[in-house]
C-alpha cells in the first residue's frame, strides 16, 4: 500500500509528505485523509460530546489519533474503526490504551454490533469527507443505538444537515436527520489546520437524538416521500409525487402546492400521513 502510494504521489502529495514528521502516516487521497494538525481544534471537537447517558464511544477514521488522545482522557470505553493499515499500525504503536479496541475495518461495511452488541454508543470523528453522506445514512440506520453524534465534515455538508426549511441547501439529509435528531452547527475550521489542507472549509456539528424515536407515520414511506420530493426539488409536491398515483381529492390539499424545501420535518410527516392510506 505504501509503495503504490509513493508511485502515485503527485506534487501536491509530495509537498504534504515533506511537511510530515518522520514516522508519520503518509496521507492517502483515496481514503480522504486530511490529518488535523491543530491540537486546540482536536480538543475542542472532543469536547462536543456530552458524555452522558452512554459509556461507549466509536471514533470513525482516527488516522494518527489526534482526536483519539483527547477521547482517551474521558472516563469512557473508546473504540476506533480505521480502514487504513498504516494508520492502524501507528495507533497500535502510540496508543497502548487502545489495545483490543482498534478495529481495522470499513465503517460502511462493518456490523458494529460485533463491538457494542445492543449497547448505546456515541459516534465522533474528523470524518473521511469522500464518504460523508454514506456515514450519515448508516448512522440513521443505527439510530436506535446512537444517542449522540458529533464531528467534522466539509462545511457545506455539515450546514446542509443542520439547515432549516426555506433555505436552498435544505434537502434530504436535513429532513431525515432532523426527524430523529436535534442538529446543531457548532463551528467552522479552515483548511490551514490540516495536512494536506483540503480544498474547502470544514464544519463541526452535533446531533442529539430525540426522546421519541418513533415517527407517527410509516417510516419507510416517509423516507420514500422525502427522497422522491427532493429528486425534483423545483416542482410542487403535486407534480413530484405523481408516482404515488394519489386520488385528486387528496392532492387538492394545499400542502401539495408547496415545494419540498418549504416543508419542515413535521410537515413531511403530516404529508406522509395524508399519502399513507393510498400508498401501495
Ligand atoms: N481523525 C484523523 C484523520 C482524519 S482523515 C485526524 O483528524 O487527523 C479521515 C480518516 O478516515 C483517515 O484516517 C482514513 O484512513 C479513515 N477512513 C477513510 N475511509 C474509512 C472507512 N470507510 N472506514 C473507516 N475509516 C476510514
Amino acid at each position: 500500500m505504501k509503495k503504490s502510494f509513493k508511485k502515485k504521489g503527485g506534487n501536491h502529495q509530495r509537498s504534504a509528505m515533506s511537511q510530515s514528521a518522520e514516522g508519520d502516516v503518509k496521507a492517502k487521497k483515496h481514503l480522504g485523509q486530511h490529518f488535523l494538525t491543530d491540537e486546540g481544534v482536536a480538543e475542542k471537537i472532543a469536547g462536543t460530546l456530552s458524555y452522558s447517558g452512554y459509556e461507549k464511544v466509536l471514533e470513525i477514521g482516527p488516522g494518527m489519533g489526534v482526536l483519539t488522545k483527547y477521547l482517551l482522557k474521558k472516563d469512557l470505553d473508546v473504540h476506533v474503526i480505521e480502514i487504513d493499515r498504516e494508520s492502524v499500525a501507528y495507533l497500535q504503536e502510540h496508543y497502548p490504551a487502545l489495545q483490543g479496541k482498534i478495529h481495522e475495518k470499513d465503517f460502511l461495511k462493518y456490523d458494529v454490533s460485533e463491538i457494542f452488541g445492543q449497547e448505546q454508543f456515541a459516534i465522533i470523528g474528523n470524518f473521511p469527507y469522500n464518504i460523508s453522506t454514506q456515514i450519515v445514512f448508516k448512522m440513521l440506520e443505527l439510530r436506535e443505538y446512537i444517542p449522540e453524534f458529533s464531528g467534522m465534515f466539509q462545511k457545506e455538508v455539515a450546514q446542509r444537515i443542520c439547515e432549516k426549511e426555506g433555505n436552498k441547501t435544505y434537502g434530504i439529509l436535513s429532513v431525515l436527520v432532523q426527524a430523529f435528531y436535534e442538529a446543531e452547527y457548532l463551528f467552522t475550521v479552515p483548511p490551514s489546520v490540516f495536512n494536506p489542507p483540503p480544498k474547502v472549509d470544514s464544519g463541526v456539528l452535533r446531533l442529539t437524538r430525540k426522546e421519541d424515536l418513533s415517527l407517527p407515520c410509516d417510516e419507510k414511506l416517509f423516507f420514500r416521500v422525502v427522497k422522491t420530493a427532493f429528486q425534483q426539488r423545483r416542482k410542487t409536491l403535486r407534480n413530484s409525487l405523481k408516482i404515488f398515483d394519489l386520488p385528486e381529492n387528496i392532492t387538492e390539499d394545499s400542502i401539495f402546492g408547496l415545494r419540498p424545501e418549504q416543508l419542515s420535518t413535521a410537515r413531511f410527516i403530516e404529508l406522509t400521513q395524508k399519502i399513507q392510506p393510498h400508498a401501495v
